[in-house]
């Protein structure tokens, strides 16, 4: 009699497992196992679970590589195409035509230089989404560092007209963080200050707390609206793409700056009010 039992209920779990191999449930609760294997029901409906949650996650991941791929093509398109018509053009006879021979070399140089921020800021970003990213951390002097990024950056701001300013932490306070990578998060952050800022200033401050210093960029330029900062910090996200071109942007300068700062087991903030201005902030430890 038992041997009968056993073989039916053996039975069940190979109909079962078979159904999931056919992909006939869709759902975990269509499995069905009789009252005395309730814990083996509920075991086989987890590992369903899991595994549908796997496939989904594999899906949205080649889903977003997908769509990756189509930015990185489209946006390597667009400066390429460019360089491409003003050369045609100018072989046509622009190039001696002197009142527009030299902007259109203006523009395609322009093209070439967007193109290699491009290349860089992928560069980047793939090797630190494919984990390559090597941090190295020491305590480092916040003032002299920073000054020293002001001093590099103030001619960009002078080219704009705009007042970048540094209010310093006290005299000789350190810092914990990787100094090269942040770097790269203070140039993202300043350029961009500067980019989006047709007048005022941009400034730059340390405000000391208890186990932290908080780090603010700020400025007085064109702000985000609180939809844009939602997606500001997606791969390839700008509010005005055409105005980002421009200026040289690659819409991954941000994506860069989320991930060296969250590495720094930190979070980036934004406060911005459209016409008015944006601040940028982040905390290194003390
Ligand atoms: P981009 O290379 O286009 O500047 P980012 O990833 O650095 O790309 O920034 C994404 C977008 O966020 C920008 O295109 C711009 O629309 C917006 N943005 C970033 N910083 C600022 C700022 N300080 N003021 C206003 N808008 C900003």
């Amino acid at each position: 009699m038992v041997g009968y039992k056993r073989k039916g209920e053996l039975n069940e779990v190979k109909s079962v497992v078979a159904g999931i191999r056919k992909n006939t449930f869709n759902r975990p609760e269509e499995i069905k196992l009789s009252k005395n294997l309730q814990a083996l029901q509920e075991e086989i409906k987890q590992m369903f679970e899991k595994e549908i949650n796997d496939i989904e996650y594999l899906k949205k991941l080649e889903r977003v590589r997908t769509e990756f791929l189509a930015n990185v093509s489209h946006e390597l398109r667009t400066p390429i195409f460019a360089i491409q018509g003003y050369i045609e053009t100018l072989l046509d006879g622009a190039i001696d035509d002197k009142n527009v021979n030299k902007n259109f070399l203006d523009k395609a140089n322009q093209h070439t230089i967007n193109l290699s921020n491009l290349l860089s800021d992928l560069i980047d970003i793939s090797m630190i989404e494919s984990g390559e990213m090597r941090m190295s951390y020491r305590y480092f002097d916040i003032n002299e560092y920073i000054s020293q990024i002001i001093q590099e950056m103030t001619t960009m701001a002078k080219e704009k007209n705009i007042e970048l300013v540094y209010h310093p932490a006290k005299a000789g306070l350190q810092l914990f963080g990787d100094k090269s990578k942040l770097k790269q998060v203070f140039t993202n952050l300043i350029t961009n200050a500067i980019k989006y800022t047709e007048h005022g200033k941009v400034e730059v401050l340390v405000e000391e707390e208890q186990k932290y210093a908080k780090i603010i960029i700020r400025d007085t330029g064109i702000g985000i609206s609180q939809e844009d900062i939602a997606r500001i910090f997606e791969r390839f996200y700008r509010v005005d793409k055409a105005r980002s071109r421009a200026v040289g942007g690659t819409g991954l300068g941000l994506a860069i700056v989320k991930h060296i700062v969250e590495a720094h087991n930190s979070k980036i903030e934004v406060k911005s009010e459209p016409g008015v201005g944006s601040e940028f902030s982040f905390r290194l430890k003390k």
